[in-house]
């Protein structure tokens, strides 16, 4: 597939932004990174992906909040771009229990004010990052043909009305609009906040593992390398469609944890907390979409995954583990 030459990449400084904007520079296009910079854990790690980003030609970033429609229109201005992949949101479904105003105003306000820059600015391809969570109970694999109404948490409802609202764009505007459904996303520079990274600090630390309920809730990882190329396929023209990606092989949070552990050389102290409020007990991707419409395949095995994961907390200790956690 021939990527677009120009395109405008909000949350360029999250974890799954970084690696988006990544794989199309090294495809070729110019990109335009935007962000507000205040993720909601450690500033550290968005000035790092971002540091990289600033050094690679034919990047771009303005510091913009998406929620704020004047200032993301006057961001983009001056410029035109062939896609936009909107990726900034506020992401984590525990937090957003304690605060979901805050969810609505990032997810939802921030991607109405993206499918209104798309519409203005003649953008012809809007590729918006969603999530499993919008399955909420769903058993065995997930379908996109699921009916996705009883979210679980004000994250996944944020991220649902999101779709919807790309939905109404599509049909009154004709606007071009892959969502995109991601399964929980793991790699090097990936969310402090989440059990991936936490797990592997806890390890090399020899800290004691703090697990959510009793470690068999199920997840279907997924590598970040692998979502950022599905990301990148998914920006072809295709009418409205809504897209899993995910890793298509779900194991339990002890599994995973056990896979670090092989890594490290050690044995985990693990301390059960109660079962987190809104999460759900298992994710499994039905991939056969991806498959179909983006020729993508998860490339990355999870052992792979987790050493590549292993080697960035290595190389980047000196800063990451006050950090993560
Ligand atoms: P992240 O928090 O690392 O990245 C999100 C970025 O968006 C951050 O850099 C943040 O500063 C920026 N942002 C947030 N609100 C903003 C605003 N109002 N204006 C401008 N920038 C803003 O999270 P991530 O894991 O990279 O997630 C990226 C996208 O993928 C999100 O839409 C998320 O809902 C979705 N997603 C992630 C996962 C996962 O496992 N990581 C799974 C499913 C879906």
């Amino acid at each position: 597939m021939q990527v677009p030459s120009r395109v405008l990449v909000t949350g360029a400084a999250g974890f799954i932004g970084s690696w988006v904007a990544r794989a199309l520079l090294e495809a070729g296009a110019n990109v335009v990174g935007i962000d507000h910079l205040r993720p909601h854990y450690d500033p550290h790690f968005a000035k790092a992906r971002l540091q990289e980003l600033l050094g690679t030609p034919g990047f771009r970033f303005a510091e913009v909040d998406v929620s704020d429609a004047a200032s993301l229109a006057a961001a983009a201005a001056d410029d035109s771009f062939d896609g936009l992949i909107h990726l900034a949101a506020r992401p984590g479904v525990r937090d957003s229990i304690l605060r979901p105003d805050e969810y609505v105003r990032a997810n939802v306000d921030g991607a109405l004010n993206a499918l209104r820059l798309a519409k203005e600015h003649g953008i012809p391809k809007f590729v918006l990052a969603s999530t499993s969570s919008v399955y909420g109970h769903s058993a065995g694999a997930f379908r996109e043909d699921a009916t996705a109404d009883r979210p679980l948490s004000p994250y996944a409802a944020t991220k649902r009305a999101a779709e919807l609202l790309a939905y109404s764009w599509h049909h009154l505007h004709g606007l071009d609009v892959t969502v995109l459904r991601y399964f929980t996303v793991y790699g090097p520079a990936g969310r402090p906040d989440m059990a991936p990274l936490r797990f592997v600090k806890w390890m090399r630390e020899g800290q004691p593992v703090r697990i959510f309920g009793d470690g068999h809730q199920r997840r279907d990882f997924t590598f970040v390398e692998d979502i950022a190329a599905g990301t990148v396929a998914a920006l072809r023209p295709l009418g409205f469609e809504t897209i899993n990606l995910g890793g298509d092989r779900p194991v339990e949070i002890l599994d995973f944890l056990q896979r670090v552990e092989k890594l490290s050389g050690r044995s985990a102290d693990i301390r059960h907390e109660p079962p987190a409020p809104g999460d759900v007990p298992a994710t499994w991707a039905d991939i056969d979409k991806a498959r179909r419409l983006l020729g993508w395949e998860p490339r990355v095995d999870l052992d792979t995954g987790i050493a590549r994961t292993v080697a960035w907390y290595d190389a980047n200790r000196d800063w990451a583990r006050d950090v993560i956690g």
